[in-house]
């Protein structure tokens, strides 16, 4: 899909050709300009040439038939994965990713062992979306959530990120309630107070994985240029800027971070209202190892018995390689 030209290339139409042109990509969800039936054929052949809204992707399902991933190519023949989980409440949720690869690199997650390669345009991270999009119409289902935990760290690739965000939003077209958009990040700290100024209503969640500075730069070496301290008070200052609540990511890895000890410490550091933690299992990619179901219970426990509101996550799509932190495009 190539469509960042679109507003070039109808530069020459009337106005309302836009419009047009926004509805029947975004609602309407075409794959082909010569579906457009209220469009001149010259210009529909023009856009099919300039502006393809074709979308080169393999598609795997997961045996829980609730979890599908795409492997989508981009123009210049990188992939990207993207992956849509669909819950039995009805959301259907599609997981993006914003980079293809990731500079960070911690050290649990496939996306930053494969390195960096380069930061999506705006376009191709809305692709993603209208990809699974076109899928459920079929089923007459619609995205109702997105979220940015796929490959990449949004706050790397701030501004397109952010764009993307903003056509996802717009009422004349996609019209995804930013309410139901959320940005995870490891902790990139000028994306935090930049989104603090926003205005935007979209939800923050901190990839935190550890309560402590010494495991924390371990796990993520994020950690030695944005320790914990300064990574707190500028999340802090988010809510108290915002009012709105904050998702605090606690990947569950044995031996590692999972003992009463690190609850506890956790429970501590975490002490705002407006705080919230979700347990994560671990999905195998290397040398860590999952945690027992039993005893992410009981880290919930100790959580919940210092009032801190945890949640525990379950994991989707292990069969397919598209749970979170298993994204690395390895099908190429
Ligand atoms: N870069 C951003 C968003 C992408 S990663 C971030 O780090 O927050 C999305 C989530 O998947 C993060 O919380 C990340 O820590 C988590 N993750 C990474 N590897 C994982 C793994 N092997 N198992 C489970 N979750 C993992
Ligand atoms: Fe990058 Fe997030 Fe993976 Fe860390 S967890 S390497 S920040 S994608």
């Amino acid at each position: 899909m190539k469509i960042e030209n679109l507003t070039n290339i109808l530069s020459d139409q009337p106005k309302y050709r836009f419009k047009q042109a926004q509805r029947a990509v975004f609602i309407d969800l075409i794959d082909d300009w010569s579906k457009s039936s209220n469009f001149p054929q010259a210009l529909r052949e023009k856009l099919n040439l300039e502006c393809s809204l074709k979308i080169n992707a393999e598609v795997f399902a997961a045996k829980d038939n609730q979890t599908t991933k795409a492997l989508i190519t981009l123009e210049d023949g990188l992939k990207i994965e993207t992956v849509l989980l669909k819950h039995k409440d009805l959301r259907n949720t599609v997981c993006l990713s914003s980079q293809v690869g990731c500079s960070v690199g911690c050290s649990f997650c496939a996306t930053g062992q494969m390195g960096f390669k380069r930061n999506l345009c705006a376009y191709e991270i809305v692709e993603q979306v209208i990809f699974f999009a076109r899928l459920l119409q079929i089923k007459s289902q619609k995205i109702t959530n997105v979220v940015f935990m796929g490959m990449g760290e949004p706050f790397l690739n701030y501004n397109n990120v952010i764009a993307a965000i903003k056509i996802l939003n717009d009422n004349q077209g996609f019209n995804l309630g930013a309410r139901k958009i959320s940005i995870s990040t490891c902790g990139i700290i000028s994306g935090i107070k930049k989104l603090a100024s926003e205005n935007l209503q979209v939800n923050l969640a901190i990839s935190l994985h550890a309560p402590n500075d010494i495991l924390r730069s371990k796990l993520m070496s994020i950690n030695k240029k944005y320790p914990l301290e300064n990574l707190l008070s500028a999340v802090n200052d988010y809510v108290k800027r915002t009012s709105r609540k904050v998702m605090f990511e606690y990947l569950m890895i044995k031996g590692i971070n999972d003992s009463v000890e690190h609850a506890r410490e956790l429970a501590v550091l975490l002490k705002n209202k407006l705080f919230m933690v979700n347990l994560i299992p671990y999905n195998q990619t290397g040398k860590y190892h999952a945690v027992e179901r039993e005893k992410i219970s009981a880290f919930k426990k100790v959580l919940e018995h210092y009032r801190v509101q945890v949640t525990q996550r379950y994991s989707f799509g292990g069969d397919i390689d598209a749970a979170c932190g298993q994204l690395a495009s390895k099908n190429k």
